[in-house]
């Protein structure tokens, strides 16, 4: 079951060809420009590794250019705005990215390697629910009043409230996995609590990003508002260390939002951190059998593995542990690789050659430490970056595959004989960011969740996100809760206002 090869770029529709018959700008101010340095990084598309386009490669210059345009807007029309006017504008980029939804589900597939169905039915609709949802949080923000009891002065009574106001200029830094959501999951909220943004996509998928930016543009949004700095992690080193930049905003490795968090310190900007994880997905044995197996399967599987919340680790209670381990290797077996573009397909590619070469490396380790290898564990050969979905029984706690985020379609399963137990291999790890459990007992489940040490729990199913619910993690998962109504608390700092009734 080979991947077919195809020349995706054929089958996209004019708008998507369109967008890669030129080599693309990054945007500025308004305007699209090259770096300064001239250079240019090539966009590849993942699953036949040919090129798609280029894009800028900003350095620090570009990212000054972007920060100081930011500042201008932040300080000009955008902070005059009325709040109608921003949620507005944030229901006309909605708009219009529903009626371009198809283009840019192509170039989000070509981009990125996902298959054409999810980009456009699961990417595209967050998407746009999203920027829907947050423009709603422009008209609702609220401060607090307080009634101070001030006594140094005996005749003087006071009032006191708070102003919740935009943090300012915000840097945005965001990975490969889910390019255009990421971008939107950033700008809505900040856009809708009154900030200006500079956006550095990941260098292997800049291209929604940019694409987005011309419906910014469009939508009517005052130039420098949004900024998209296309370039490698110095550009988004650069945003960090910019003196300028009130706040950082980053979604991915732990490694690089460590370093980010120690540079911060230099100009105490604040920080927001969704990091790495390494999910346990807990099957209890009253679960229903073949709902537990699916929902292994796509808590792994799903966008092949290289998901924040991954189901890396799968924790089955010894009844059942044999039966959802063989019928989560049929699964895994079964599963089609392709082309996102190839509508058989039923798993794309890895982002790039380094992550399938990284991907290898974990299943080797694995194989070393005496993990028993169930399903896949190989490259495919042939174009494009793909690779088998893995599936390890027999694992134990400290192997390197069951502690460090490996980012791919690979399932560490081990069993457990009481829930206590699964308790505490699922909070054995450095990470806290998503956890699941399949169980049809709600009262054993009711008690487990609040002993799970993760930002969230999902009961009976797995990497469910939605605008209108908190995201976030603990632990070396980071901190910061995006989506909801937190996601506008991260983009506002409460002003205490306090008047003397004279
Ligand atoms: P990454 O290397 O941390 O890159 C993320 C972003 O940071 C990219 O835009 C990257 O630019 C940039 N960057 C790299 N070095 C930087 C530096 N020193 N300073 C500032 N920015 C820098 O992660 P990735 O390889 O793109 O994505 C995989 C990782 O992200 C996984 O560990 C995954 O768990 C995590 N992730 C977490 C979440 C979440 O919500 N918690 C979501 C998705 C992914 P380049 O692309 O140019 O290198
Ligand atoms: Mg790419």
């Amino acid at each position: 079951m080979g991947p077919a090869t195809l020349d995706q770029t054929g089958l996209a529709g004019e708008a998507a060809r369109r967008f890669l018959s030129s080599p693309r700008r990054m945007l500025i101010d308004g305007t699209w420009v090259e770096a300064i340095s001239g250079a240019r990084i090539e966009v590849l598309d993942p699953a036949t590794g040919g090129a798609l386009t280029s894009v800028p490669a900003a350095d620090a210059r570009d990212v000054d250019r972007a920060v100081a345009a930011a500042r201008r807007a932040f300080e000009g029309d955008w902070s005059d705005m009325r709040p109608v006017e921003r949620e507005r504008l944030l229901l006309k980029l909605a708009d219009l990215l529903e009626a371009r939804a198809d283009a840019f589900a192509e170039l989000e597939a070509l981009d990125s390697g996902k298959l054409l169905v999810m980009a456009r039915h699961g990417d595209l609709s967050i998407a746009i629910d999203s920027l829907r949802y947050n423009a709603g949080w422009a008209t609702k923000i609220e401060g607090a009043t307080i009634t101070p009891s001030f006594r140094y002065v005996p005749d003087l009574r006071f009032s006191a409230h708070t102003r919740r106001e935009p943090v300012g200029v915000v840097g945005q830094i965001i990975p490969w996995n889910f390019p255009l959501v990421m971008a939107v999951w950033k700008i809505a909220p900040a856009l809708a609590a009154g900030c200006t943004v500079v956006l550095k996509p990941a260098e292997d998928t800049p291209l929604t990003a940019l694409a987005l930016g011309e419906l910014v543009a469009e939508a009517g949004f005052p130039d420098g508002v949004v900024n998209i700095v296309t370039g490698d992690g110095a550009a988004g080193a650069a945003l960090v260390d910019h003196p300028d930049v009130d706040k950082i905003a980053f979604t991915g490795s732990t490694e690089v939002g460590q370093t980010i968090q120690r540079r911060a310190a230099a100009t105490m900007k604040r920080v927001s951190l969704e990091l790495g994880g390494k999910s346990p997905v807990v099957v209890l044995k009253d679960a229903n059998l073949e709902q537990a197996i699916q929902g292994a399967a796509m808590a792994i599987f799903f966008n092949h593995g290289q998901v924040c919340t991954a189901g890396s680790r799968l924790l089955v209670e010894r009844p059942i542990y044999e039966a959802v381990v063989e019928g989560l290797g049929q699964v895994a077996e079964a599963l089609r690789l392709g082309a996102g573009f190839d509508p058989a397909s039923q798993m794309g590619p890895l982002i790039s050659a380094r992550q399938r070469a990284r991907v290898k490396g974990y299943v080797e380790a694995g194989e070393r430490e005496g993990g028993r290898l169930v399903a896949g564990g190989d490259a495919v050969s042939g174009p494009g970056f793909f690779f088998r979905p893995t599936v390890f029984a027999d694992t134990t706690p400290q192997m390197q595959i069951c502690r460090e985020e490996i980012f791919g379609p690979v399932v560490a399963a081990m069993p457990f004989d009481e829930p206590q137990e699964a308790l505490r291999l699922a909070n054995d790890t450095s990470f806290g960011l998503g956890a699941s459990l399949w169980t049809n007992d709600l009262s054993l489940a009711n008690r487990m969740v609040p002993k799970l040490r993760a930002g969230t729990v999902w009961v009976n199913c797995h990497n469910v996100l939605d605008p209108a619910v908190p995201f976030g993690g603990l632990k070396l998962s980071g901190y910061g809760k995006e989506l909801g109504h937190s996601a506008v608390e991260l983009y506002t700092e409460a002003k205490t206002v306090t008047v003397a009734h004279v």
